[in-house]
Protein backbone atom coordinates (compact mmCIF):
# COMPACT_ATOMS: atom_id res chain seq x y z
CA UNK A 1 0.00 0.00 0.00
CA UNK A 2 1.30 3.49 -0.50
CA UNK A 3 2.16 5.62 2.05
CA UNK A 4 -0.26 9.14 2.82
CA UNK A 5 3.06 10.76 1.78
CA UNK A 6 3.56 9.04 -1.55
CA UNK A 7 -0.03 9.76 -2.07
CA UNK A 8 -0.30 13.29 -1.41
CA UNK A 9 3.26 14.07 -4.09
CA UNK A 10 1.08 15.19 -7.13
CA UNK A 11 2.69 15.18 -11.11
CA UNK A 12 2.11 19.08 -11.45
CA UNK A 13 2.57 21.19 -14.95
CA UNK A 14 3.38 24.68 -14.61
CA UNK A 15 2.91 26.46 -17.93
CA UNK A 16 5.54 29.80 -18.40
CA UNK A 17 7.45 27.65 -15.74
CA UNK A 18 11.19 29.18 -16.66
CA UNK A 19 9.71 32.56 -16.48
CA UNK A 20 9.83 34.87 -13.04
CA UNK A 21 7.01 33.59 -11.01
CA UNK A 22 6.88 30.38 -12.96
CA UNK A 23 10.44 29.56 -11.75
CA UNK A 24 9.66 30.23 -8.18
CA UNK A 25 6.40 28.09 -8.04
CA UNK A 26 8.56 25.25 -9.96
CA UNK A 27 11.00 25.23 -6.68
CA UNK A 28 8.25 25.50 -3.98
CA UNK A 29 6.24 22.51 -5.83
CA UNK A 30 9.48 20.38 -6.23
CA UNK A 31 10.11 21.21 -2.12
CA UNK A 32 7.26 19.84 -1.51
CA UNK A 33 8.27 16.63 -3.14
CA UNK A 34 6.01 17.08 -6.16
CA UNK A 35 7.31 16.08 -9.51
CA UNK A 36 7.05 19.31 -11.91
CA UNK A 37 6.60 19.67 -15.96
CA UNK A 38 8.08 22.85 -16.67
CA UNK A 39 6.46 23.88 -19.78
CA UNK A 40 7.65 27.12 -21.54
CA UNK A 41 8.71 28.76 -25.15
CA UNK A 42 11.47 30.47 -23.61
CA UNK A 43 10.01 33.91 -25.26
CA UNK A 44 10.48 35.74 -21.61
CA UNK A 45 11.41 32.99 -19.58
CA UNK A 46 15.05 31.35 -19.99
CA UNK A 47 16.87 28.92 -18.73
CA UNK A 48 19.01 30.36 -15.95
CA UNK A 49 15.42 30.68 -13.56
CA UNK A 50 15.62 27.04 -13.79
CA UNK A 51 19.01 26.02 -14.42
CA UNK A 52 19.25 24.76 -10.76
CA UNK A 53 16.32 22.51 -11.29
CA UNK A 54 17.43 20.56 -14.05
CA UNK A 55 19.43 18.04 -12.17
CA UNK A 56 16.10 17.51 -9.75
CA UNK A 57 14.85 13.78 -11.00
CA UNK A 58 11.63 15.15 -10.08
CA UNK A 59 11.78 18.28 -12.82
CA UNK A 60 11.46 17.83 -16.53
CA UNK A 61 11.66 20.51 -18.97
CA UNK A 62 9.88 20.81 -21.94
CA UNK A 63 9.53 23.16 -24.66
CA UNK A 64 6.04 24.07 -25.88
CA UNK A 65 4.23 26.99 -26.76
CA UNK A 66 0.74 26.94 -25.21
CA UNK A 67 -1.05 28.37 -27.86
CA UNK A 68 -0.04 24.42 -29.49
CA UNK A 69 -2.13 21.21 -27.58
CA UNK A 70 -0.15 19.54 -25.41
CA UNK A 71 -0.77 15.58 -24.44
CA UNK A 72 0.56 15.09 -21.03
CA UNK A 73 -0.46 13.42 -18.11
CA UNK A 74 -0.68 15.50 -14.63
CA UNK A 75 -2.90 16.46 -11.84
CA UNK A 76 -2.71 19.96 -11.52
CA UNK A 77 -1.90 22.92 -14.02
CA UNK A 78 -0.71 25.91 -12.96
CA UNK A 79 -1.50 28.31 -16.16
CA UNK A 80 0.96 30.93 -15.74
CA UNK A 81 2.23 31.34 -19.68
CA UNK A 82 2.06 35.03 -21.08
CA UNK A 83 4.56 37.99 -21.36
CA UNK A 84 3.92 39.98 -18.38
CA UNK A 85 5.28 43.02 -18.66
CA UNK A 86 4.19 45.67 -21.34
CA UNK A 87 6.71 45.96 -23.28
CA UNK A 88 6.91 42.08 -24.00
CA UNK A 89 3.65 41.75 -24.15
CA UNK A 90 3.40 44.83 -26.86
CA UNK A 91 5.81 43.22 -28.93
CA UNK A 92 3.62 40.90 -30.85
CA UNK A 93 -0.14 41.36 -29.22
CA UNK A 94 -2.00 39.34 -31.57
CA UNK A 95 0.69 36.55 -30.34
CA UNK A 96 -0.05 37.89 -26.57
CA UNK A 97 -4.22 37.58 -27.27
CA UNK A 98 -3.74 33.71 -28.85
CA UNK A 99 -1.37 32.65 -25.82
CA UNK A 100 -4.13 33.78 -23.55
CA UNK A 101 -7.18 32.74 -25.16
CA UNK A 102 -5.88 29.33 -27.19
CA UNK A 103 -3.56 28.71 -24.28
CA UNK A 104 -6.34 28.57 -21.65
CA UNK A 105 -8.59 26.52 -24.25
CA UNK A 106 -5.47 24.22 -24.68
CA UNK A 107 -5.25 23.99 -21.18
CA UNK A 108 -8.53 23.81 -19.98
CA UNK A 109 -8.91 20.56 -22.74
CA UNK A 110 -5.53 19.29 -21.15
CA UNK A 111 -7.28 19.23 -17.64
CA UNK A 112 -10.97 18.52 -18.96
CA UNK A 113 -8.89 15.02 -20.32
CA UNK A 114 -7.37 14.38 -17.59
CA UNK A 115 -9.26 15.50 -15.14
CA UNK A 116 -6.58 17.43 -13.96
CA UNK A 117 -7.13 20.87 -11.32
CA UNK A 118 -6.32 24.26 -12.82
CA UNK A 119 -5.10 27.47 -11.71
CA UNK A 120 -5.46 30.75 -13.83
CA UNK A 121 -2.91 33.31 -13.55
CA UNK A 122 -4.67 36.07 -13.73
CA UNK A 123 -4.33 39.62 -12.86
CA UNK A 124 -4.87 42.91 -11.30
CA UNK A 125 -5.50 44.45 -15.36
CA UNK A 126 -8.43 42.93 -15.62
CA UNK A 127 -10.09 46.04 -13.35
CA UNK A 128 -8.14 47.60 -16.28
CA UNK A 129 -7.97 52.20 -15.11
CA UNK A 130 -10.15 51.14 -11.81
CA UNK A 131 -12.93 53.73 -10.27
CA UNK A 132 -13.04 51.77 -7.60
CA UNK A 133 -10.43 51.35 -4.83
CA UNK A 134 -9.08 49.34 -3.29
CA UNK A 135 -10.62 46.49 -5.86
CA UNK A 136 -12.60 43.90 -4.35
CA UNK A 137 -13.35 41.29 -6.62
CA UNK A 138 -16.71 41.83 -7.44
CA UNK A 139 -15.68 45.05 -9.04
CA UNK A 140 -16.15 44.39 -12.80
CA UNK A 141 -13.20 47.04 -13.96
CA UNK A 142 -12.60 49.61 -16.19
CA UNK A 143 -11.37 48.71 -19.28
CA UNK A 144 -10.16 49.74 -22.74
CA UNK A 145 -11.05 47.17 -24.89
CA UNK A 146 -9.10 48.42 -27.77
CA UNK A 147 -6.04 50.43 -26.80
CA UNK A 148 -2.22 48.95 -26.11
CA UNK A 149 -3.04 47.09 -23.43
CA UNK A 150 -5.73 45.22 -24.44
CA UNK A 151 -4.13 42.59 -25.66
CA UNK A 152 -3.01 41.27 -22.12
CA UNK A 153 -6.50 43.06 -20.42
CA UNK A 154 -8.83 41.72 -22.84
CA UNK A 155 -6.69 38.44 -23.35
CA UNK A 156 -6.99 37.49 -19.53
CA UNK A 157 -10.47 38.28 -19.47
CA UNK A 158 -11.36 35.90 -21.61
CA UNK A 159 -9.22 33.12 -20.28
CA UNK A 160 -11.57 34.02 -16.67
CA UNK A 161 -14.05 33.53 -18.51
CA UNK A 162 -13.31 30.24 -20.25
CA UNK A 163 -12.16 28.87 -17.13
CA UNK A 164 -15.73 30.03 -15.34
CA UNK A 165 -17.76 28.21 -18.82
CA UNK A 166 -15.75 25.05 -18.37
CA UNK A 167 -16.11 24.97 -14.40
CA UNK A 168 -20.18 25.44 -15.45
CA UNK A 169 -20.46 23.46 -18.38
CA UNK A 170 -17.62 20.77 -17.94
CA UNK A 171 -17.48 20.62 -14.06
CA UNK A 172 -14.05 21.10 -14.16
CA UNK A 173 -11.78 22.01 -11.17
CA UNK A 174 -10.64 25.59 -11.55
CA UNK A 175 -9.47 28.77 -9.71
CA UNK A 176 -8.53 32.04 -11.06
CA UNK A 177 -6.16 34.02 -8.97
CA UNK A 178 -5.36 37.50 -9.65
CA UNK A 179 -2.17 38.53 -9.60
CA UNK A 180 -1.42 42.14 -8.51
CA UNK A 181 2.03 44.22 -9.10
CA UNK A 182 4.95 41.43 -7.47
CA UNK A 183 8.62 41.55 -7.76
CA UNK A 184 11.85 39.73 -6.73
CA UNK A 185 14.90 38.11 -7.38
CA UNK A 186 14.70 36.52 -11.40
CA UNK A 187 12.57 39.55 -12.57
CA UNK A 188 13.09 40.15 -16.25
CA UNK A 189 16.31 42.66 -16.20
CA UNK A 190 14.81 44.15 -19.34
CA UNK A 191 11.31 44.15 -19.31
CA UNK A 192 10.98 47.72 -18.21
CA UNK A 193 8.69 46.69 -15.07
CA UNK A 194 8.96 49.03 -12.11
CA UNK A 195 11.05 47.43 -9.84
CA UNK A 196 14.38 46.44 -12.02
CA UNK A 197 14.06 49.65 -13.97
CA UNK A 198 14.55 51.38 -10.78
CA UNK A 199 16.75 49.12 -9.01
CA UNK A 200 19.08 48.95 -11.96
CA UNK A 201 19.30 52.25 -12.53
CA UNK A 202 19.99 52.85 -8.97
CA UNK A 203 22.87 50.65 -9.07
CA UNK A 204 24.70 52.05 -11.95
CA UNK A 205 23.90 55.75 -10.79
CA UNK A 206 21.99 56.39 -14.08
CA UNK A 207 18.73 58.61 -14.14
CA UNK A 208 15.91 56.81 -12.55
CA UNK A 209 12.81 57.47 -15.30
CA UNK A 210 9.40 58.26 -13.57
CA UNK A 211 6.76 58.22 -16.11
CA UNK A 212 4.44 60.99 -15.51
CA UNK A 213 4.66 63.27 -12.20
CA UNK A 214 5.21 59.82 -10.35
CA UNK A 215 2.00 60.33 -8.53
CA UNK A 216 0.75 57.28 -9.78
CA UNK A 217 0.52 54.33 -7.01
CA UNK A 218 0.82 50.91 -6.82
CA UNK A 219 1.22 48.11 -4.13
CA UNK A 220 4.12 45.89 -4.55
CA UNK A 221 3.86 41.82 -3.53
CA UNK A 222 7.23 39.74 -2.96
CA UNK A 223 7.20 36.72 -4.96
CA UNK A 224 7.72 34.37 -1.89
CA UNK A 225 4.65 35.34 -0.66
CA UNK A 226 2.90 35.41 -3.75
CA UNK A 227 4.05 31.80 -4.90
CA UNK A 228 2.49 30.48 -1.55
CA UNK A 229 -1.04 32.28 -2.19
CA UNK A 230 -1.28 30.67 -5.32
CA UNK A 231 0.05 27.38 -3.38
CA UNK A 232 -3.00 27.28 -0.46
CA UNK A 233 -5.37 28.89 -3.20
CA UNK A 234 -5.02 25.86 -5.20
CA UNK A 235 -4.21 22.90 -2.20
CA UNK A 236 -6.30 24.26 0.70
CA UNK A 237 -9.39 25.57 -0.53
CA UNK A 238 -12.63 23.41 -1.43
CA UNK A 239 -13.58 22.26 -5.19
CA UNK A 240 -16.33 25.14 -5.09
CA UNK A 241 -14.12 27.70 -3.97
CA UNK A 242 -12.60 28.65 -7.41
CA UNK A 243 -12.18 32.80 -7.31
CA UNK A 244 -11.58 35.04 -8.81
CA UNK A 245 -9.09 35.80 -5.76
CA UNK A 246 -7.25 38.34 -5.89
CA UNK A 247 -3.66 37.35 -4.08
CA UNK A 248 -1.85 40.66 -3.73
CA UNK A 249 0.61 43.14 -1.21
CA UNK A 250 -1.86 45.69 0.10
CA UNK A 251 0.49 48.56 1.03
CA UNK A 252 0.17 50.81 -1.83
CA UNK A 253 3.25 53.38 -2.52
CA UNK A 254 3.90 56.46 -5.42
CA UNK A 255 6.01 55.90 -8.02
CA UNK A 256 7.94 58.88 -6.30
CA UNK A 257 8.27 57.40 -2.86
CA UNK A 258 9.32 54.02 -4.69
CA UNK A 259 11.96 55.85 -6.57
CA UNK A 260 13.23 57.56 -3.62
CA UNK A 261 13.20 54.41 -1.15
CA UNK A 262 15.36 52.24 -4.37
CA UNK A 263 17.98 55.20 -3.84
CA UNK A 264 18.00 55.59 -0.53
CA UNK A 265 18.42 51.69 0.02
CA UNK A 266 20.74 51.34 -2.78
CA UNK A 267 23.30 54.60 -2.05
CA UNK A 268 22.93 55.60 -5.45
CA UNK A 269 23.39 58.99 -6.93
CA UNK A 270 21.04 59.12 -9.34
CA UNK A 271 18.91 62.10 -10.04
CA UNK A 272 15.08 61.74 -10.89
CA UNK A 273 14.19 62.18 -14.70
CA UNK A 274 9.99 62.76 -15.83
CA UNK A 275 9.16 61.15 -19.28
CA UNK A 276 5.59 60.68 -20.71
CA UNK A 277 3.19 58.39 -18.81
CA UNK A 278 2.33 55.78 -21.32
CA UNK A 279 -1.06 55.22 -22.60
CA UNK A 280 -3.96 53.75 -20.03
CA UNK A 281 -1.10 53.34 -17.19
CA UNK A 282 -3.73 52.92 -13.91
CA UNK A 283 -3.55 55.74 -11.68
CA UNK A 284 -4.05 53.63 -8.40
CA UNK A 285 -4.03 50.10 -7.59
CA UNK A 286 -4.55 48.32 -4.64
CA UNK A 287 -5.81 44.63 -4.04
CA UNK A 288 -8.45 44.29 -1.41
CA UNK A 289 -7.33 41.02 0.30
CA UNK A 290 -10.47 40.43 2.77
CA UNK A 291 -11.38 36.87 0.94
CA UNK A 292 -7.66 35.59 0.61
CA UNK A 293 -7.57 36.50 4.60
CA UNK A 294 -10.75 34.69 4.67
CA UNK A 295 -10.40 31.30 2.84
CA UNK A 296 -6.99 30.96 2.91
CA UNK A 297 -5.80 32.53 5.99
CA UNK A 298 -3.03 34.28 3.74
CA UNK A 299 -1.74 37.28 3.67
CA UNK A 300 1.65 38.91 2.80
CA UNK A 301 4.74 38.82 5.24
CA UNK A 302 7.41 40.56 3.57
CA UNK A 303 7.84 44.20 4.26
CA UNK A 304 8.93 45.99 1.20
CA UNK A 305 11.86 46.95 2.37
CA UNK A 306 12.87 43.32 3.19
CA UNK A 307 12.07 42.44 -0.15
CA UNK A 308 13.40 45.38 -2.47
CA UNK A 309 16.66 44.54 -0.34
CA UNK A 310 16.52 40.52 -1.67
CA UNK A 311 15.81 41.93 -5.30
CA UNK A 312 18.76 44.83 -5.24
CA UNK A 313 21.00 42.30 -3.91
CA UNK A 314 20.31 39.86 -6.74
CA UNK A 315 20.74 42.66 -8.83
CA UNK A 316 23.43 43.70 -7.08
CA UNK A 317 25.47 39.77 -7.58
CA UNK A 318 24.30 40.26 -11.53
CA UNK A 319 23.09 36.84 -11.38
CA UNK A 320 21.19 37.33 -14.14
P1 LIG B 1 7.38 36.27 -17.21
O1 LIG B 1 7.33 37.00 -18.52
O2 LIG B 1 8.65 36.29 -16.43
O3 LIG B 1 6.94 34.76 -17.38
C1 LIG B 1 6.04 34.32 -18.35
C2 LIG B 1 6.56 32.99 -18.88
O4 LIG B 1 5.64 32.52 -19.88
C3 LIG B 1 7.92 33.13 -19.57
O5 LIG B 1 8.77 32.09 -19.15
C4 LIG B 1 7.59 33.02 -21.06
O6 LIG B 1 8.66 32.50 -21.82
C5 LIG B 1 6.39 32.10 -21.02
N1 LIG B 1 5.51 32.22 -22.18
C6 LIG B 1 5.07 33.36 -22.78
N2 LIG B 1 4.29 33.05 -23.82
C7 LIG B 1 4.23 31.68 -23.87
C8 LIG B 1 3.59 30.75 -24.73
N3 LIG B 1 2.84 31.16 -25.77
N4 LIG B 1 3.76 29.44 -24.50
C9 LIG B 1 4.54 29.00 -23.47
N5 LIG B 1 5.17 29.84 -22.63
C10 LIG B 1 5.01 31.16 -22.83
O7 LIG B 1 6.19 36.88 -16.33
P2 LIG B 1 5.79 36.62 -14.83
O8 LIG B 1 5.89 37.90 -14.13
O9 LIG B 1 6.49 35.43 -14.30
O10 LIG B 1 4.24 36.28 -15.00
C11 LIG B 1 3.75 34.95 -14.95
C12 LIG B 1 2.22 34.98 -15.05
O11 LIG B 1 1.69 35.75 -13.96
C13 LIG B 1 1.71 35.63 -16.34
O12 LIG B 1 0.59 34.91 -16.78
C14 LIG B 1 1.31 37.00 -15.89
O13 LIG B 1 0.28 37.52 -16.70
C15 LIG B 1 0.85 36.76 -14.47
N6 LIG B 1 0.97 37.99 -13.64
C16 LIG B 1 2.19 38.45 -13.24
C17 LIG B 1 2.26 39.63 -12.50
C18 LIG B 1 3.57 40.20 -12.01
O14 LIG B 1 3.59 41.25 -11.36
N7 LIG B 1 4.70 39.56 -12.23
C19 LIG B 1 1.09 40.32 -12.17
C20 LIG B 1 -0.13 39.82 -12.62
C21 LIG B 1 -0.18 38.64 -13.35
N1 LIG C 1 -6.05 19.71 -25.69
C1 LIG C 1 -4.73 19.58 -25.32
N2 LIG C 1 -4.36 18.50 -24.57
C2 LIG C 1 -5.25 17.53 -24.20
C3 LIG C 1 -6.59 17.68 -24.58
C4 LIG C 1 -6.97 18.78 -25.32
O1 LIG C 1 -3.90 20.43 -25.62
O2 LIG C 1 -4.81 16.58 -23.52
C5 LIG C 1 -6.46 20.89 -26.46
C6 LIG C 1 -6.91 20.57 -27.87
O3 LIG C 1 -6.17 21.42 -28.74
C7 LIG C 1 -8.36 20.98 -27.88
C8 LIG C 1 -8.48 21.98 -26.75
O4 LIG C 1 -7.55 21.51 -25.77
O5 LIG C 1 -8.70 21.62 -29.08
C9 LIG C 1 -9.83 22.06 -26.11
O6 LIG C 1 -10.24 20.76 -25.73
P1 LIG C 1 -11.75 20.42 -25.51
O7 LIG C 1 -11.85 18.96 -25.19
O8 LIG C 1 -12.35 21.32 -24.52
O9 LIG C 1 -12.46 20.76 -26.87
P2 LIG C 1 -12.40 20.08 -28.31
O10 LIG C 1 -11.33 19.03 -28.30
O11 LIG C 1 -13.73 19.51 -28.47
O12 LIG C 1 -12.10 21.23 -29.22
N1 LIG D 1 6.98 53.23 -14.30
C1 LIG D 1 7.83 54.32 -14.17
N2 LIG D 1 9.11 54.20 -14.60
C2 LIG D 1 9.61 53.05 -15.13
C3 LIG D 1 8.74 51.93 -15.26
C4 LIG D 1 7.43 52.06 -14.85
O1 LIG D 1 7.42 55.39 -13.68
O2 LIG D 1 10.80 53.03 -15.49
C5 LIG D 1 5.58 53.34 -13.82
C6 LIG D 1 4.52 52.92 -14.81
O3 LIG D 1 4.15 54.01 -15.64
C7 LIG D 1 3.40 52.49 -13.89
C8 LIG D 1 4.12 51.92 -12.68
O4 LIG D 1 5.44 52.45 -12.72
O5 LIG D 1 2.64 53.61 -13.48
C9 LIG D 1 4.17 50.40 -12.65
O6 LIG D 1 4.66 49.96 -13.90
P1 LIG D 1 4.92 48.43 -14.24
O7 LIG D 1 5.18 48.34 -15.72
O8 LIG D 1 5.94 47.88 -13.33
O9 LIG D 1 3.55 47.68 -13.87
P2 LIG D 1 2.02 47.97 -14.27
O10 LIG D 1 1.90 49.23 -15.05
O11 LIG D 1 1.63 46.77 -15.05
O12 LIG D 1 1.34 48.06 -12.95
Amino acid sequence: MPSDKYRQRKRILVTGGAGFLGSHLCEHLLGQGNEVLCADNFFTGNRENIGHLLENRKFELIRNDVTFPLYVEVDEIYNLACPASPIHYQSDPVQTTKTNVHGAINMLGLAKRVKAKILQASTSEVYGDAQVHPQPEHYWGNVNPVGLRSCYDEGKRCAETLFFDYYRQHKLRIKVARIFNTYGPRMHPRDGRVVSNFIIQALNDEPITIYGAGTQSRAFCFVDDLVEGLVQFMQATPDDFVGPMNIGNPREITILELARLIIRMVGSKSELIFKPLPSDDPIHRRPDIALAQEHIHWQPRTELEQGLEQTIDYFRRGAW
